[in-house]
Order: structure tokens, then sequence, then C-alpha cells
């Protein structure tokens, strides 16, 4: 099967039957995945801070600095979430917050130093969203050049490509405003690649994003690996709407599925497709079936819970599912960049 454009993405979306979709994308799961084998980590987001300037109208997690109830974690917090992550058997930590003003670069670059510390190899950690990234660089003017090998210098290894939702300049415009335009997202990601950090795409979906829209997102992730081939996976989510302003209700597990489906197919060009259990829960294992190939357990994500996310401590109970369904799977753990020579 050769690569796919945009239309013919869209008569796949519009016409295709589930089987033809699911086909498809085996097919191009096929070229780096052994049909019934699966890879997972058991990861922990560490939620920071909740205070956030940006005030994206899908967000159940802020409060804005002026409110009560807003927090910053100290230090040994983190750790505390770390060794508790240590504990159940996981390795891998997201940092992720709001957009405080309060916190400049240099309050992140002593977290993440103090974390490699005390860890070193122990934990692998995605030290910032792009999102964070480009807010954090902007407020200590820095090009996204400097504040990336800032981080780098800092013991960080990876700079997830999340708070991306939908990659759309009229999406941002109507539901996140203050939070970047598209094009200063790609460019500070291609920022991160070219400093030797790793990197990663992610989609949300379930708005009221067109299917116009989560094509273009698309292309432009495709369009970024070609140019760059930083993107290391790709991982869909979808949107909670519990507790948000923009409120609505959630898509149904098919949708995403043959959504997933549709993402390992015209994403020719990205190595692993990741399904979500953070927002599928159950669900989100058959989309193994459509052509993802690796997940996560995640022990906390309070960004995600506040808006409604379930999270299910019993992992060995969840990895029996894929099992189920035939899937033999493989612990992975977060790759070092080559780029960053060990200490
Ligand atoms: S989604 Fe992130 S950037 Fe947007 S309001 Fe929530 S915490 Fe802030």
């Amino acid at each position: 099967m050769t690569r796919i454009s945009v239309e013919q993405a869209r008569e796949l979306w519009l016409y295709a039957p589930d089987e033809e979709l699911q086909r498809l994308a085996q097919e191009v799961r096929g070229r780096w995945h052994e049909r019934e084998h699966a890879t997972y980590m058991v990861m922990r987001i560490i939620n920071y801070t909740n205070v956030c300037v940006a005030q994206c109208d899908y967000c159940a997690f802020y409060v804005l600095p002026n409110q009560n109830g807003g927090y910053v974690l100290s230090r040994d917090e983190v750790f505390a979430k770390i060794d508790e992550l240590l504990e159940v058997g996981g390795d891998l930590v997201a940092f992720n917050g709001g957009f405080n003003p309060k916190l400049p670069l240099d309050y992140y670059c002593d977290l993440f130093a103090s974390v490699r510390e005390r860890y070193g190899e122990r934990v692998e950690f995605y030290a910032l969203t792009v999102a964070e990234f480009v807010f954090l660089a902007d407020r200590a003017a820095l090009s996204y050049a400097d504040a990336a090998a800032r981080l780098r210098d800092s013991g960080v290894h990876w700079v997830t490509g999340g708070g991306s939702e939908i990659l759309t300049e009229d999406f941002r415009k109507r539901h996140a405003k203050w939070k970047y335009t598209v094009a200063d997202y790609f460019e500070a990601q291609r920022a991160i690649v070219e400093s030797g950090m790793k990197t990663t795409a992610t989609m949300v979906i379930g708005f009221d994003e067109t299917l116009d829209e989560r094509l273009e997102h698309l292309q432009r992730t495709r369009d970024f690996q070609d140019e760059t081939g930083g993107l290391f996976s790709f991982l869909c989510w979808t949107y909670k709407p519990y507790g948000t302003a923009f409120g609505g209700t959630e898509i149904p597990p098919r949708e995403y599925w043959r959504h997933i489906a549709l993402s390992r197919i015209f994403l020719d060009n990205v190595k692993h497709i990741r399904t979500s259990v953070l927002t599928q829960n159950e669900e989100a294992f058959r989309a193994l079936d459509y052509g993802a190939d690796d997940f996560d357990l995640p022990i906390e994500d309070e960004v995600t819970q506040k808006a409604g996310a379930r999270i299910d401590l019993d992992l060995e109970g969840l990895l029996e599912i894929p099992r189920s369904l035939g899937y033999t799977l493989e612990y992975r753990r977060a790759e070092r960049p080559a780029a960053i020579a060990r200490a």
C-alpha cells in the first residue's frame, strides 16, 4: 500500500467499513511490529501546578493566579510521587502543569536537574509538553533553540508533543487563543528535535473539530515527521468534557478506534501509534486491532481526572484484557536519545 492523500483519508473515514480500516491499518502496523505483539509502560503524570493563565475552554484543571485553590508541588512532594511510581513497577514520569507566571524556566531546570540527580537512569521523564515549552521560552525571552539547550543541559531527554489537541489555527482561536499558535508550536518542536532531545506527537479528538481539522492535524504531523524524523510516537486520546466551560459529550469508543486506524494508515512515517488507557479505559485495548501497538498504564493524571477520566490501579487486571485479545505484551522503557551522551 502506498502513502494515502488527505482526500483518500477522507474517503476512508466516510465510507470504509471497520473491517477495511482494520485491514489497512494492520498492513501499515506490520511494517514495524509483529501482528500480535504490543508494548506498554507504567507511568505517572505529575501535575506540578494547577495555576494557569491560558484559560482553554476545554480544561477543568486550572485556576487563575488570583483564584483560591492554586498549588505548586514541593520538591519533596514530587519525589514522593516518583517513589510511589517505582514501588508499583513504573519508571516513566510525565510532568504537566499550567502556565504559571510565577514559575520561570530556571525553576524547571532546577527541578529536572534534581530529579535526574536523585534517580539517574532508574526513572525517565517527559519534562514538559511543547505547549508549556513555548510559554516558558517566551517568558524567558529566549529563542526556542536556547530554551531547548537549557533544558537538555539540565538532564532533560524528552519534551513531548502534549498540549496539541487539534493543530489548526482556527481550533486554537475557538478554544485556546492564549496558548500558542500552530506555527509557534512546530517551530518550538523543531528546536527540541534539533537540540538532540526526543519528542512525540499527540492529538485529542471529540471537541467540536471538523473532519477537515482532524485531517489537517494529521497532515501537519506527517509533514513534520518527513522534515525532521523526530517523532518517536503518535498518541491520540479523547476529550473529557465534565466540569469544563466548553462542555459537550464524549465520543463513542468505535469512533476512537476508527480514528486510530485512520491515523495508523495516514502516518506511515511514525513507528508507534499509542492508544489511550487514560481516557478510554478497557475500550483502549480494542485499538490494538485497529493499528495501535503501544500503550501506557497511568496511575495518576489530575488534568484528565478533573474532567472525568477514571484511573484503574489494578494494573495486572488491565493487562489481562489485551492478553485475552491475543496479544503478547512486553514492557518498554523510554529510550535515551542517542544524541545525548551518557553521564
Ligand atoms: S489545558 Fe493546560 S494550558 Fe490550557 S488551561 Fe488547562 S492547564 Fe492551562
